[in-house]
Protein backbone atom coordinates (compact mmCIF):
# COMPACT_ATOMS: atom_id res chain seq x y z
CA UNK A 1 0.00 0.00 0.00
CA UNK A 2 1.29 3.39 -0.73
CA UNK A 3 1.27 5.94 2.11
CA UNK A 4 1.59 9.43 2.56
CA UNK A 5 5.45 10.54 2.28
CA UNK A 6 6.55 13.57 4.01
CA UNK A 7 10.31 12.83 3.48
CA UNK A 8 12.34 16.44 2.88
CA UNK A 9 14.58 14.57 0.37
CA UNK A 10 14.62 12.29 -1.57
CA UNK A 11 11.02 12.62 -1.43
CA UNK A 12 7.36 11.77 -2.75
CA UNK A 13 7.42 11.44 -6.45
CA UNK A 14 4.05 12.08 -9.02
CA UNK A 15 2.56 8.43 -8.94
CA UNK A 16 1.90 8.71 -12.14
CA UNK A 17 5.32 9.57 -12.95
CA UNK A 18 6.52 5.95 -10.88
CA UNK A 19 3.43 4.05 -12.99
CA UNK A 20 4.71 5.30 -15.99
CA UNK A 21 8.37 4.62 -15.31
CA UNK A 22 7.55 1.20 -14.70
CA UNK A 23 5.49 0.75 -17.30
CA UNK A 24 8.31 0.89 -19.79
CA UNK A 25 10.93 0.12 -17.92
CA UNK A 26 12.22 -3.07 -19.45
CA UNK A 27 11.26 -1.33 -22.85
CA UNK A 28 12.05 2.40 -23.17
CA UNK A 29 10.72 4.11 -26.36
CA UNK A 30 10.94 0.74 -28.67
CA UNK A 31 14.29 0.39 -28.46
CA UNK A 32 13.96 -3.23 -26.78
CA UNK A 33 16.77 -1.62 -23.76
CA UNK A 34 15.41 -0.32 -20.31
CA UNK A 35 16.26 3.52 -20.06
CA UNK A 36 18.75 2.35 -17.54
CA UNK A 37 20.89 0.14 -20.28
CA UNK A 38 20.97 2.44 -23.39
CA UNK A 39 23.87 4.31 -24.15
CA UNK A 40 24.00 7.80 -23.53
CA UNK A 41 24.91 8.83 -26.70
CA UNK A 42 21.52 6.73 -28.46
CA UNK A 43 19.37 9.61 -29.99
CA UNK A 44 16.46 7.91 -28.04
CA UNK A 45 18.14 8.90 -24.98
CA UNK A 46 19.78 12.55 -25.92
CA UNK A 47 16.20 13.51 -26.95
CA UNK A 48 14.92 12.63 -23.41
CA UNK A 49 17.68 15.26 -21.85
CA UNK A 50 17.03 17.63 -24.97
CA UNK A 51 13.23 17.79 -23.54
CA UNK A 52 14.11 17.69 -20.39
CA UNK A 53 16.48 21.08 -20.98
CA UNK A 54 13.23 22.71 -23.18
CA UNK A 55 10.67 21.85 -20.48
CA UNK A 56 12.80 23.25 -17.73
CA UNK A 57 12.83 26.52 -20.39
CA UNK A 58 9.65 27.13 -20.80
CA UNK A 59 8.54 26.27 -16.85
CA UNK A 60 10.37 28.96 -16.10
CA UNK A 61 10.54 31.17 -19.02
CA UNK A 62 14.28 30.77 -18.70
CA UNK A 63 16.15 33.82 -20.79
CA UNK A 64 18.04 32.60 -24.21
CA UNK A 65 21.30 33.85 -22.95
CA UNK A 66 20.41 31.49 -19.73
CA UNK A 67 22.15 27.78 -19.88
CA UNK A 68 20.57 24.84 -18.30
CA UNK A 69 22.15 21.98 -17.54
CA UNK A 70 21.95 18.53 -15.78
CA UNK A 71 25.31 17.77 -13.62
CA UNK A 72 26.31 15.61 -10.98
CA UNK A 73 27.35 15.70 -7.08
CA UNK A 74 24.32 17.11 -5.32
CA UNK A 75 23.98 20.56 -4.19
CA UNK A 76 26.61 20.24 -2.07
CA UNK A 77 29.08 19.79 -4.64
CA UNK A 78 27.49 23.26 -6.00
CA UNK A 79 28.47 24.84 -2.95
CA UNK A 80 31.81 24.47 -4.54
CA UNK A 81 31.34 25.03 -7.78
CA UNK A 82 29.93 28.43 -7.38
CA UNK A 83 32.87 30.02 -5.93
CA UNK A 84 35.57 27.89 -8.75
CA UNK A 85 33.29 29.19 -11.98
CA UNK A 86 32.34 32.71 -10.21
CA UNK A 87 35.06 33.69 -7.84
CA UNK A 88 37.33 36.13 -10.26
CA UNK A 89 38.06 39.17 -7.69
CA UNK A 90 38.50 36.58 -4.88
CA UNK A 91 35.38 37.84 -2.80
CA UNK A 92 31.37 36.90 -2.66
CA UNK A 93 28.67 37.37 -0.14
CA UNK A 94 26.87 34.89 1.79
CA UNK A 95 23.43 35.83 3.22
CA UNK A 96 23.20 32.72 6.38
CA UNK A 97 19.62 32.09 6.66
CA UNK A 98 19.80 28.33 7.30
CA UNK A 99 22.24 25.02 7.93
CA UNK A 100 22.53 24.48 3.96
CA UNK A 101 23.09 28.26 3.82
CA UNK A 102 25.82 28.10 6.31
CA UNK A 103 27.48 25.40 4.67
CA UNK A 104 27.75 26.92 1.25
CA UNK A 105 29.14 29.92 3.04
CA UNK A 106 31.93 27.79 4.86
CA UNK A 107 32.77 25.97 1.25
CA UNK A 108 33.20 29.45 -0.53
CA UNK A 109 35.61 30.70 2.36
CA UNK A 110 37.43 27.38 1.14
CA UNK A 111 38.55 29.43 -2.53
CA UNK A 112 38.48 33.51 -1.58
CA UNK A 113 37.40 36.46 0.80
CA UNK A 114 33.60 34.52 1.47
CA UNK A 115 31.47 37.58 3.65
CA UNK A 116 28.94 36.73 5.60
CA UNK A 117 26.81 39.62 5.19
CA UNK A 118 23.57 38.40 6.45
CA UNK A 119 22.78 36.03 9.32
CA UNK A 120 19.24 34.37 11.20
CA UNK A 121 21.18 32.07 13.68
CA UNK A 122 20.72 34.40 16.73
CA UNK A 123 16.50 33.23 16.31
CA UNK A 124 17.38 30.17 14.79
CA UNK A 125 16.76 30.94 11.84
CA UNK A 126 13.36 31.52 11.74
CA UNK A 127 13.41 35.14 9.87
CA UNK A 128 15.37 36.19 6.67
CA UNK A 129 16.96 39.18 7.37
CA UNK A 130 15.62 42.35 5.55
CA UNK A 131 17.66 42.17 1.98
CA UNK A 132 17.29 45.82 2.12
CA UNK A 133 19.39 46.72 4.57
CA UNK A 134 22.32 44.22 4.39
CA UNK A 135 25.88 45.67 3.40
CA UNK A 136 26.34 44.46 0.10
CA UNK A 137 30.76 44.71 -0.58
CA UNK A 138 31.10 46.62 -3.73
CA UNK A 139 33.29 44.62 -6.66
CA UNK A 140 31.74 40.71 -5.04
CA UNK A 141 31.28 38.54 -7.66
CA UNK A 142 28.32 37.78 -6.62
CA UNK A 143 25.74 37.82 -3.63
CA UNK A 144 24.90 33.77 -2.10
CA UNK A 145 21.20 32.90 -1.26
CA UNK A 146 19.49 29.55 -0.08
CA UNK A 147 15.91 30.57 -1.09
CA UNK A 148 14.58 28.09 0.51
CA UNK A 149 15.27 26.76 3.76
CA UNK A 150 14.82 22.98 3.57
CA UNK A 151 15.41 22.27 7.56
CA UNK A 152 13.77 25.51 9.26
CA UNK A 153 10.87 26.34 7.26
CA UNK A 154 11.60 29.64 6.02
CA UNK A 155 12.04 31.40 2.78
CA UNK A 156 13.01 34.55 1.24
CA UNK A 157 9.48 36.61 0.48
CA UNK A 158 11.74 39.20 -1.72
CA UNK A 159 15.19 38.50 -3.03
CA UNK A 160 18.05 40.85 -2.93
CA UNK A 161 18.15 43.82 -5.05
CA UNK A 162 22.06 43.71 -5.19
CA UNK A 163 24.70 45.01 -7.79
CA UNK A 164 26.62 41.49 -7.86
CA UNK A 165 24.89 38.79 -9.67
CA UNK A 166 22.04 36.63 -7.33
CA UNK A 167 23.47 32.88 -6.85
CA UNK A 168 20.31 31.17 -5.48
CA UNK A 169 20.13 27.26 -3.95
CA UNK A 170 16.82 26.46 -4.50
CA UNK A 171 17.16 22.84 -3.88
CA UNK A 172 14.06 22.30 -1.80
CA UNK A 173 11.71 24.70 -3.70
CA UNK A 174 12.55 25.07 -7.46
CA UNK A 175 8.99 24.63 -9.52
CA UNK A 176 6.79 25.25 -6.92
CA UNK A 177 6.29 29.12 -7.24
CA UNK A 178 7.34 31.79 -9.98
CA UNK A 179 10.19 33.20 -10.09
CA UNK A 180 11.47 35.65 -12.44
CA UNK A 181 15.07 34.23 -13.89
CA UNK A 182 16.15 37.38 -14.82
CA UNK A 183 16.70 38.31 -11.36
CA UNK A 184 19.54 35.32 -10.92
CA UNK A 185 22.87 35.20 -12.27
CA UNK A 186 23.05 31.19 -11.21
CA UNK A 187 20.39 29.00 -9.85
CA UNK A 188 20.78 25.36 -8.71
CA UNK A 189 18.81 22.48 -7.40
CA UNK A 190 19.45 19.23 -6.09
CA UNK A 191 16.55 17.22 -7.90
CA UNK A 192 15.37 15.01 -4.72
CA UNK A 193 13.48 17.38 -3.08
CA UNK A 194 10.85 18.35 -6.02
CA UNK A 195 12.29 16.98 -9.17
CA UNK A 196 13.97 13.50 -9.76
CA UNK A 197 15.21 10.57 -7.80
CA UNK A 198 18.68 11.64 -6.39
CA UNK A 199 21.58 11.78 -8.65
CA UNK A 200 20.74 14.62 -10.77
CA UNK A 201 21.40 18.59 -10.01
CA UNK A 202 20.08 21.50 -11.99
CA UNK A 203 21.89 24.46 -12.91
CA UNK A 204 20.63 27.35 -14.85
CA UNK A 205 23.39 30.29 -15.15
CA UNK A 206 23.59 33.46 -17.92
CA UNK A 207 26.39 32.23 -19.95
CA UNK A 208 28.33 36.03 -19.60
CA UNK A 209 28.69 34.96 -15.91
CA UNK A 210 30.49 31.42 -16.35
CA UNK A 211 33.03 31.80 -19.16
CA UNK A 212 36.00 32.36 -16.91
CA UNK A 213 36.45 29.38 -14.22
CA UNK A 214 39.31 29.68 -11.87
CA UNK A 215 41.92 27.67 -13.02
CA UNK A 216 41.94 25.53 -10.10
CA UNK A 217 38.17 24.35 -11.15
CA UNK A 218 38.12 20.81 -12.06
CA UNK A 219 36.41 20.10 -15.89
CA UNK A 220 33.95 18.25 -14.37
CA UNK A 221 32.65 21.58 -12.22
CA UNK A 222 33.05 23.70 -14.90
CA UNK A 223 29.13 24.80 -16.06
CA UNK A 224 30.90 26.55 -19.23
CA UNK A 225 32.52 22.80 -20.51
CA UNK A 226 28.77 21.11 -19.69
CA UNK A 227 27.05 23.87 -21.41
CA UNK A 228 29.06 23.26 -24.09
CA UNK A 229 28.71 19.47 -24.43
CA UNK A 230 24.84 19.83 -23.93
CA UNK A 231 25.41 17.92 -20.40
CA UNK A 232 26.54 15.17 -21.87
CA UNK A 233 30.71 15.61 -21.28
CA UNK A 234 30.47 12.37 -19.31
CA UNK A 235 28.13 10.04 -18.91
CA UNK A 236 25.21 11.66 -17.37
CA UNK A 237 23.07 9.99 -14.44
CA UNK A 238 21.06 8.95 -17.10
CA UNK A 239 18.01 7.43 -15.04
CA UNK A 240 17.34 10.55 -13.05
CA UNK A 241 17.10 12.97 -15.78
CA UNK A 242 14.92 10.66 -17.56
CA UNK A 243 12.46 10.67 -14.25
CA UNK A 244 13.16 14.56 -14.11
CA UNK A 245 11.77 14.65 -17.98
CA UNK A 246 8.97 12.96 -16.74
CA UNK A 247 8.07 14.97 -13.84
CA UNK A 248 8.76 18.32 -15.88
CA UNK A 249 5.93 16.65 -18.48
CA UNK A 250 3.55 16.17 -15.63
CA UNK A 251 3.85 19.12 -14.31
CA UNK A 252 3.34 20.82 -17.88
CA UNK A 253 0.01 18.45 -17.48
CA UNK A 254 -0.97 19.96 -14.82
CA UNK A 255 -0.56 23.24 -15.65
CA UNK A 256 2.76 24.43 -15.17
CA UNK A 257 4.16 26.48 -12.46
CA UNK A 258 1.14 28.93 -11.70
CA UNK A 259 -0.87 26.36 -11.42
CA UNK A 260 0.94 24.54 -8.77
CA UNK A 261 1.79 27.51 -6.98
CA UNK A 262 -1.53 28.15 -6.43
CA UNK A 263 -1.87 24.67 -5.13
CA UNK A 264 1.25 24.78 -2.62
CA UNK A 265 -0.28 27.73 -1.19
CA UNK A 266 -3.82 26.39 -0.60
CA UNK A 267 -1.83 22.89 0.90
CA UNK A 268 0.50 25.14 3.07
CA UNK A 269 -2.35 27.56 4.10
CA UNK A 270 -4.47 24.29 5.29
CA UNK A 271 -1.76 23.36 7.12
CA UNK A 272 -0.42 26.76 9.19
CA UNK A 273 -3.99 27.70 9.77
CA UNK A 274 -4.36 24.51 11.37
CA UNK A 275 -1.09 24.64 13.46
CA UNK A 276 -1.65 28.10 15.03
CA UNK A 277 -5.70 27.18 15.44
CA UNK A 278 -4.37 24.76 17.37
CA UNK A 279 -3.53 24.42 20.95
CA UNK A 280 -1.10 21.78 21.02
CA UNK A 281 1.22 22.58 17.82
CA UNK A 282 3.27 25.21 17.28
CA UNK A 283 5.45 26.84 14.09
CA UNK A 284 8.24 29.25 15.45
CA UNK A 285 8.57 30.52 11.90
CA UNK A 286 7.62 34.49 11.63
CA UNK A 287 4.50 34.45 9.30
CA UNK A 288 5.68 36.21 6.12
CA UNK A 289 8.87 33.59 5.69
CA UNK A 290 6.78 30.22 6.17
CA UNK A 291 7.86 27.95 3.54
CA UNK A 292 5.14 27.00 1.53
CA UNK A 293 7.50 23.48 0.86
CA UNK A 294 8.80 22.49 4.47
CA UNK A 295 6.55 23.09 7.27
CA UNK A 296 8.12 22.36 10.95
CA UNK A 297 5.94 21.83 14.30
CA UNK A 298 6.16 21.28 17.67
CA UNK A 299 3.96 20.22 20.55
CA UNK A 300 6.84 21.04 23.17
CA UNK A 301 7.06 17.71 24.34
CA UNK A 302 10.13 15.30 23.16
CA UNK A 303 8.26 12.26 24.44
CA UNK A 304 4.78 13.31 22.78
CA UNK A 305 6.83 14.38 19.66
CA UNK A 306 7.83 11.05 19.67
CA UNK A 307 4.80 9.23 20.40
CA UNK A 308 3.40 11.68 17.11
CA UNK A 309 5.84 10.44 14.72
CA UNK A 310 5.78 6.50 15.32
CA UNK A 311 1.47 7.24 15.90
CA UNK A 312 1.79 8.96 12.68
CA UNK A 313 3.68 6.15 10.87
CA UNK A 314 1.19 3.34 11.68
CA UNK A 315 -1.85 5.32 9.93
CA UNK A 316 0.13 5.63 6.69
CA UNK A 317 1.85 9.15 7.05
CA UNK A 318 5.73 9.04 7.34
CA UNK A 319 8.73 10.45 7.78
CA UNK A 320 7.24 13.28 10.08
CA UNK A 321 10.68 13.15 11.95
CA UNK A 322 11.82 16.59 12.31
CA UNK A 323 15.36 17.25 11.48
CA UNK A 324 17.80 16.84 13.89
CA UNK A 325 18.73 20.51 14.05
CA UNK A 326 15.53 21.04 15.21
CA UNK A 327 13.38 18.01 16.61
CA UNK A 328 9.65 17.84 16.46
CA UNK A 329 8.21 17.48 13.58
CA UNK A 330 8.87 18.67 9.71
CA UNK A 331 5.91 18.30 7.22
CA UNK A 332 7.70 18.50 3.93
CA UNK A 333 4.99 19.21 1.24
CA UNK A 334 6.28 19.34 -1.97
CA UNK A 335 4.81 19.49 -5.64
CA UNK A 336 4.03 15.75 -5.09
CA UNK A 337 2.29 15.62 -2.02
CA UNK A 338 -1.64 15.90 -3.10
CA UNK A 339 -3.97 17.86 -1.08
CA UNK A 340 -5.55 14.53 0.05
CA UNK A 341 -1.99 14.08 2.46
CA UNK A 342 -2.26 17.07 3.67
CA UNK A 343 -5.81 17.03 4.71
CA UNK A 344 -5.26 13.52 5.87
CA UNK A 345 -2.41 14.81 7.93
CA UNK A 346 -4.27 17.52 9.70
CA UNK A 347 -7.05 15.19 10.58
CA UNK A 348 -4.41 13.03 12.27
CA UNK A 349 -3.32 15.94 13.81
CA UNK A 350 -6.59 16.67 15.04
CA UNK A 351 -7.24 12.87 16.97
CA UNK A 352 -3.79 13.53 18.64
CA UNK A 353 -3.96 16.33 20.39
CA UNK A 354 -7.59 15.06 21.45
CA UNK A 355 -5.81 11.71 22.89
CA UNK A 356 -3.39 13.89 24.47
CA UNK A 357 -4.55 17.14 25.80
C1 LIG B 1 19.00 18.98 0.47
C2 LIG B 1 19.63 20.29 0.27
C3 LIG B 1 20.99 20.42 -0.04
C4 LIG B 1 21.92 19.24 -0.11
O1 LIG B 1 21.68 18.55 -1.28
P1 LIG B 1 22.60 17.31 -1.71
O2 LIG B 1 22.04 17.02 -3.06
O3 LIG B 1 22.36 16.24 -0.71
O4 LIG B 1 24.00 17.76 -1.75
C5 LIG B 1 21.49 21.68 -0.26
N1 LIG B 1 20.70 22.77 -0.17
C6 LIG B 1 19.39 22.69 0.13
C7 LIG B 1 18.58 23.93 0.23
C8 LIG B 1 18.82 21.44 0.36
O5 LIG B 1 17.52 21.35 0.66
Amino acid sequence: MRVYNFAAGPSALPLEVLEKARDEFLDFNGTGMSVTEISHRDKAYMQVVAEAENSVRELLKVPEDYCVIFVQGGASTQFAAVPLNLMKNGVADYIVTGNFAKKAWQEGKLYGTANKIGDSSDKIYTYIPDVDKLNYTDGADYVHITSNNTIFGSRFDKFPDCKAPLVADMSSEIFSREIDVKKFGVIYAGAQKNLAPAGVTIVIAKRELIQEPLNICPTMLRWKVQDENGSLYNTPPAFSIYMANLVLNNLKNKGGIKAIQQINEYKSGLLYDFIDGSKLYKNGVEKKFRSIMNVPFVTGSEELDAKFVAEAKKAGLVSLKGHRLVGGMRASIYNAMPVDGVKALIEFMKKFELENA
